[in-house]
């Protein structure tokens, strides 16, 4: 079967990309926090011109699905009317910026990227994925996140720059942070980074300056209870607008903070895990499941029912894709195990992607949640 076609460039409000089911519109709110007002508006744009859900992505936005082209116009001026948007439609596709979720107002973090922030457009042209993660908060959260430029603590809680896919980095103070970071864009650009496109594909053919890379990471830690607010899992990162509302209506929710991994922190006062959302160490976080049948034109089969009884089987570190349909829009690349619906029940292949050749055909949820004589 043929691979679907890998886009050079990021989704975004701006300039959203066509699917089967209307346009995405992809949102990046900023500084990845949502106040609770901002949070109300996004489910009623969702609610009046898309699907009535918010997905989160691997990059800490949310998108709605199923915008017609007649209404993008105005779901852009509602976004903008939310302070959802920036104006200039060229800082949109330049802001990717993912922060440790324990910011505070006022602290280093904030004021790195608020720094970063003011210098993203006085910096050249960079490819459209190309982003940066300020991890700088108690613990490493956000290392294994998608982004090619880190400001990280180390061991000793020191300020490091890091470049994605190194496993040490460059000692930088609070006030160098970010004049370095400008240089490590300029030596990423002059050694033909851009041809590369990503910053660790480009590490593999061109070393960095050996002085930035002396200091060593933190080990990567999984997001965990937080101080900071109530942290919650979003079963395959789609947030139904109803249940995100019937929570912030309850009045306690101050802020709503996304975060990689489909997952949220709210912030305010004594709030508990509300209906619709999972516990942040759920298993059903690492399956990937579409809309399938019947939400889905296209799909051949429901989906996240069989999603959801696989993920109680998934050994440690396992991934397991079900699809509606060849396409994999959910996750568009292998996994150990998918499952892709056909008319007449699912096909597996293992260790691919649903467009790959299947090892076996037509198989029913009974047969695949049938327990193996081991287990
Ligand atoms: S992969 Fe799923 S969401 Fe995408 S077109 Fe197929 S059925 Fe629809």
């Amino acid at each position: 079967m043929t691979a679907p076609l890998i886009k050079g460039w990021c989704p975004g409000a701006y300039r959203p990309m066509a699917s089967g089911d209307g346009l995405v519109v992809r949102v990046r709110p900023w500084m990845g926090e949502l106040t609770a007002l901002q949070a109300l508006s996004l489910c009623a744009v969702a609610e009046r011109f898309g699907t009535s859900a918010l997905e989160v992505t691997s990059r800490a936005n949310l998108q709605i699905r199923g915008v017609s082209e007649a209404d993008h116009g105005a779901v852009i001026d509602a976004l903008l009317t939310a302070e959802l948007l920036d104006a200039d439609p060229a800082m949109e596709g330049r802001r990717n910026l993912l922060m440790t979720p324990d910011w505070q107002a006022g602290d280093v973090t904030h004021g790195l990227a608020e720094a970063l922030l003011g210098a993203l457009s006085h910096l050249p042209d960079l490819p459209a994925k190309f982003g940066y993660a300020i991890d700088t908060g108690t613990e490493p959260w956000l290392a294994e996140a998608p982004a090619d430029i880190r400001l990280e603590c180390d061991a000793t809680g020191g300020l490091i720059l890091v470049a994605d896919g190194a496993g040490k980095g460059r000692a930088v103070t609070p006030k160098a942070a970010i004049p370095a970071l400008i240089e490590m864009v300029g030596w990423f650009v002059n050694t033909g980074g851009r041809d590369a496109g990503r910053m660790a594909r480009h590490l593999r053919a061109t070393p960095l300056p050996a002085d930035w890379e002396e200091i060593p990471r933190r080990v990567a830690q999984p997001p965990s209870a937080s101080a900071h607010g109530t942290l919650v899992g979003v079963p395959f990162g789609q947030i139904d607008t109803a249940a995100l509302r019937a929570f912030i209506d309850g009045g306690a929710v101050k802020t709503v903070r996304v975060l990689p991994g489909r997952l949220l922190l709210a912030t305010g006062t004594a709030l508990s895990r509300p209906d619709g959302f999972c516990a942040p160490d759920d298993p059903i976080l690492n399956v990937h499941a579409c809309t399938g049948a019947p939400g889905c034109p296209q799909a051949l089969g429901p989906t996240r029912p069989l999603a959801r009884a696989l993920a109680r089987t998934l050994a440690p570190g396992e991934t397991l894709h079900v699809s509606g349909c060849t396409k994999g829009c959910a996750h568009p690349r292998a996994a150990d195990r998918t499952y892709v619906a056909t008319p007449s029940g699912f096909d597996l292949v293992s260790c691919g992607a649903p467009w790959d050749a299947p090892i076996a055909r037509d198989l029913t949820p009974d047969v695949i949640l049938k327990p193996t004589p081991q287990g």
